[in-house]
């Protein structure tokens, strides 16, 4: 749908749903003739209205801009939203790419007292089998291990696809196959290519992309 029919279409399931609410709260919610059960009734149906409200305004894109009301809040001139509140939930398209949240690094230069307060984004999706979690902080203290020591403001990507585990921040890519005979606590060794003897070496699936210069430009992991 083309942006100015979903904006046109939106505003009207609005105004005809305001219209609804309208509705109800005067004949009804302020009505003294009621009964406690119909009362009951149309409060839960202005509750519902109040639902569907929430779920159309995921649709907006608050394209009019915002007003100021009376109680100097900024609400939106189409869906009425308060501005910079958060949406409870989140609205992705069917088809096309989808997108959440937008990208974020670390912000401050501050080193937090406590983790939670150094925290920007800690949130992971489960993307038809593939878990990514991004995880995005300022510098904070932290007592593991009985000591203190300042955790370095990062971003952190993570992405989890069966039993291969990448893990990517500023300075490293890690990759990690989750190898189901790798036993808890067993040892785990590290070094550079020319620091491996090459019988050694023959041991692993790794392949090394690079251009007629050396530059490294990537590599492939046979599994
Ligand atoms: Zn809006």
């Amino acid at each position: 749908m083309q942006k100015g029919q979903a904006k046109k279409e939106l505003k009207k399931q609005l105004s005809d749903l305001f219209k609804s609410m309208d509705f109800v709260n005067k004949n009804f919610l302020d009505s003294e003739k009621l009964g406690k059960k119909e009362f009951h009734m149309f409060f839960n149906i202005y509750q519902q209205l109040g639902l569907a409200w929430e779920f159309l305004g995921l649709q907006c894109r608050h394209w009019d801009g915002y007003q100021k009301t009376k109680d100097k809040e900024e609400t939106c001139k189409i869906c009425g939203k308060v501005k910079g509140v958060n949406d409870f939930y989140i609205l992705l398209p069917q088809k096309g790419p989808k997108k959440l949240g937008a990208k974020v690094k670390p912000n401050s230069k501050k080193t937090f007292e406590i983790k939670k307060d150094a925290e920007i984004v800690n949130d992971t999706i489960d993307f038809y089998g593939a878990l990514v979690n991004v995880d995005v902080h300022n510098s904070y203290k932290s007592s593991v291990l009985g000591k203190g020591i300042n955790i370095a403001a990062e971003r952190i990507v993570t992405v989890k696809e069966e039993n291969v585990e990448c893990h990517i921040d500023e300075r490293v890519i890690h990759i990690r196959l989750r190898d189901r005979d790798r036993k808890p606590g067993g040892k785990r060794y590290g070094g550079f290519p020319w620091e491996i003897k090459k019988k050694d070496l023959r041991h692993f699936p790794v392949i090394f992309d690079f251009n007629e210069k050396y530059r490294f430009l990537g590599l492939t992991i046979l599994k």
